[in-house]
């Protein structure tokens, strides 16, 4: 088998990477370990509706809602609204994930990409030095499959990268583990996203309520793993639904535990070789939340794929607009929020609680993470003055 590029994963980097690669005239191939593209479904589910203006995904199945905002509540219930009015329309999707990645693989397709399905990638092949493809395996099958660039779209627990020579290591304490139920037969209507902060519930992370309508609702955690024992996720959710006054009686019909990177952007590009989405890091510090970086990302991967194969030149230099891209598009964003991360883990609830009781009747200029912090910072500088060069900088790109 040769191709010109083979993807290693199928969720929505390693999709869209080949779609893009497949529509500027790349002979692409991914390969997935999962016998199902989106199953099982390992996510909260909720991304930006800034993906409306990008020409991704085409239909509305894979919409479960519209968000009119979130309200984030301190350790002591104090409560900071961020609506639909700072953003002048819904604000945000919560999806179905299965449906999802199987619209943007659909879209890969429809480009040209090949898709093999319970195939897995277990070794690079190289000759004299130089990456020349993948070893995989197929059921009780072991074959190569040549391809002049690799993509690692392997997610959060990303070999290749590894394979490649890449520092793909996470600290513990760049790294959230989680747990998360869907719960149905919830008697509550609303259009928010909610977010519970405080050391007892989740230390390190947050508890996160999305709704997908009709009463059902992805309540989950997120912990950093640095302050995570076995079991805690689970402990610490169960404790909270049991508590809730509307959540306690729902119905779980879905429940999943996984882990999202929290960490910094690494090395990107390495000869013929390159990273995008949760396997290049790109998932937001402070949020966890990895789509819309996969989607921007793998975009940018892929036209990028689509010039080398048009000049069949395949190294690190033809390669390396991607990463200055990723890092026009979102990196300065990604860094900020993980300095933010790194100094809200001194924060203890006392401060947390005080944070939210200044920012309770706050008028945010905009629906996003940036909005947040600088209003924090104008509110705090002292407490949050190491975020002051940064934050100029992220001003200027609007990010
Ligand atoms: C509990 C939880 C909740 C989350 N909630 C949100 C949220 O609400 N919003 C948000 O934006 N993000 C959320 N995320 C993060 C989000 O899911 C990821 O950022 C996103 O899935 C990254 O996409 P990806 O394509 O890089 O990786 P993935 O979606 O993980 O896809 C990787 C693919 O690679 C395949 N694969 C792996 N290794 C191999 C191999 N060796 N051979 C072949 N195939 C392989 C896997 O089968 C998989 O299909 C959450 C994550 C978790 C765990």
């Amino acid at each position: 088998m040769k191709y010109d590029v083979v993807v290693v994963g199928g969720g929505p980097a390693g999709s869209v990477t080949a779609r893009f690669a497949a529509e500027a005239g790349a002979k692409v191939l991914i390969v997935d370990r999962r016998p199902e593209i989106g199953i099982p479904v390992l996510c909260g589910e909720g991304i930006s509706q800034r993906i409306d203006g990008w020409g991704m995904l085409e239909g509305t199945d894979w919409i479960a809602s519209k968000m009119d905002g979130a309200k984030i509540f301190s350790p002591d219930d104090t409560l900071v609204t961020l609506s639909k009015e700072m953003a002048g329309n819904e604000t945000g999707y919560v999806v179905y994930r299965d449906r999802f990645d199987k619209e943007l693989a659909r879209q890969a397709g429809k480009a040209g990409a090949k898709l093999l399905l319970r195939t897995e990638a277990v070794g690079l092949k190289k000759k004299g030095g130089k990456i020349t493809g993948v070893e995989v395996r197929q059921d009780n099958d072991s074959f190569c499959i040549d391809a002049d660039i690799v993509v690692a779209a392997d997610g959060v627990e990303s070999q290749i990268g590894k394979w490649a020579g890449i520092k793909t290591t996470l600290k513990p304490s760049d790294l959230e583990t989680c747990f998360q139920y869907t719960l149905s037969n919830v008697d509550y209507e609303s259009d928010y996203c909610e977010f519970y902060l405080g050391k007892n519930r989740a230390p390190g992370g947050y508890i996160w309520s999305f709704p997908k309508g009709n009463g059902m609702f992805n309540v989950g955690i997120g912990i950093l793993a640095s302050l995570s024992t076995p079991g805690l996720p689970k402990k610490l959710i169960d404790q909270f639904i049991q508590k809730h006054p509307i959540y306690k009686n729902g119905t779980p019909v879905r429940v999943l535990s996984g882990a999202v990177p929290v960490a910094k952007p690494i090395e990107t590009v390495v000869d013929n070789l390159l990273l995008v989405g949760d396997s290049a890091r790109h998932s937001d510090p402070i949020t966890g939340g990895g789509l819309t970086t996969s989607l921007e990302g793998g975009k940018i991967a892929g036209e990028i794929i689509g010039q080398a194969v048009d000049k069949q030149q395949f190294n690190k230099e033809i390669l390396q607009p991607y990463e200055t891209g990723w890092k026009k598009t979102f990196g300065q964003k990604l860094l900020r929020n993980y300095l933010v991360k790194e100094i809200m883990l001194d924060f203890d609830d006392k401060t947390l609680n005080m944070l939210a009781d200044s920012l309770k009747n706050y008028k945010f200029e905009e629906f996003s993470t940036l909005s947040l912090v600088k209003a924090l910072v104008l509110k705090h500088p002292t407490l949050l003055m190491k975020l002051k060069p940064l934050m100029k900088l992220s001003e200027k790109k609007g990010k």
